[in-house]
């Protein structure tokens, strides 16, 4: 599975880096996602698709 986040749609809200700081982290100027791990496995690839569901904006998708 793969990973893509939309820094344009992001509103900093900081839900999927809550969910999994593995995959996810804020910018520390303006609070948008990172991607850290864009291929995740195992419980990371599950939290991943826990954060898809939960941003409020809708800048996170998952894969495959
Ligand atoms: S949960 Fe969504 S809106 Fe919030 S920081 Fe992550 S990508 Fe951005």
């Amino acid at each position: 599975m793969r990973v893509e986040v939309d820094q344009e749609r992001c509103v900093g809200s900081g839900m999927c880096a809550l969910t999994d700081p593995v995959v996810f982290d804020q910018d520390e100027t303006d609070g948008t996602v990172l991607l850290l791990e864009p291929s995740p496995t195992g419980a990371h690839a599950k939290a991943a698709r826990e954060a898809e569901h939960l941003c409020p904006a809708g800048a996170i998708r998952v894969v495959g």
